[in-house]
C-alpha cells in the first residue's frame, strides 16, 4: 500500500493535494518547505 503524503507545494510530483513521487520519504512531520524532492511545476496552465 502507497504511502500517502498530502502536499501543497507547486511540485511537479504534486497531484490534487497528494505527492506521488513513490519514493518519497519523510523522517518527521511534513517538511513541505524542506522536501527534497520539490521542483517547481513549470507555470503553464495548471492554475486557472
Ligand atoms: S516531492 Fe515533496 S514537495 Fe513535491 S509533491 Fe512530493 S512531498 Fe510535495
Amino acid at each position: 500500500m502507497p504511502l500517502i503524503i498530502n502536499c501543497s507545494e507547486n511540485c511537479i510530483y504534486q497531484e490534487e493535494g497528494v505527492c506521488n513521487l513513490k519514493h518519497a520519504t519523510y523522517s518527521s512531520g511534513t517538511p513541505l518547505k524542506d522536501c527534497p524532492y520539490f521542483k517547481e511545476k513549470p507555470k503553464d496552465k495548471n492554475r486557472s
